[in-house]
């Protein structure tokens, strides 16, 4: 099932958008059946997991990590990050530099953002995400590659509002990438879930991340 699954999705999702296979609570077999049928990149959202996993799995895999990021679990993933999604503050932000710094590379993470409507969701809201870009504290982080931001829709049936938040998300992408200190390298927008993943790239997502349509139920 997860070939077909992971096919259908190849096949399908359009080019230019990125898609990240969400492995998170599913066994190392369920990611090579998706491995073979091409798929390289995988989200995992708990530190030991993720380590586990990038151990023993084919070196070629990218590895995101896409969960909220305790500052005590920074060390452990660094190694083997290719995209952390989930940058929520400015503090875990100045970590994962200085950690970085530490392993002399560069690493490449993305802003998470928060536009849904439950409170409890991680991440900046927009004009937070504005200073911080535009801040000389942010600017001197050299071990950090700020690609671009990450997203979620609110957890709803409500297609108006999930729409408005992709928009909301997209809109805020916008303002960033036009400010002047921002390069070429920002450029990703991760929004779009199993569920949602087809209205957020219709409001201009370029990586989606899906996990139960193509691994099943997780719990
Ligand atoms: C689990 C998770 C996903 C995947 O969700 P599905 O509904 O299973 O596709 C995407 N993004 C984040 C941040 C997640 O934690």
């Amino acid at each position: 099932m997860i070939r077909q699954n992971i096919r259908k999705y190849l096949d399908s999702i359009p080019n230019g958008v990125e898609l990240v296979a969400v492995s998170k609570f599913h066994p190392q077999e369920a990611i090579l059946s998706a491995y073979n049928e091409g798929q390289r990149i995988f989200g995992e959202s708990r530190a030991n997991e993720f380590v586990d996993k990038a151990k023993s799995l084919p070196d070629d895999i990218k590895w995101h990590f896409i969960g909220h990021l305790q500052t005590n679990k920074v060390r452990l993933i660094l190694p083997h990050v290719s995209l952390i999604h989930s940058i929520d503050s400015e503090k875990l932000l100045t970590l994962v530099n200085n950690e970085a710094k530490r392993i002399n590379r560069v690493v490449d993470v993305l802003l998470q953002i928060h536009v849904a409507q439950e409170d409890t969701k991680y991440g900046f809201v927009p004009e937070e995400l504005i200073s911080l870009i535009k801040s000389e504290r942010t600017i001197s982080l050299k071990n950090v590659q700020i690609r671009g931001i990450m997203g979620m829709a609110s957890n709803t049936d409500d297609t108006n509002r999930i729409e408005r938040d992709f928009i909301a998300i997209k809109k805020t992408f916008d303002t960033l990438k036009a400010l002047p200190n921002i390069g070429d390298n920002f450029s990703i927008i991760s929004m779009g879930m199993s569920d949602d993943y087809l209205l957020a790239i219709k409001h201009g997502s370029n990586m989606v991340r899906i996990g139960s349509s193509i691994f099943g139920c997780r719990y």
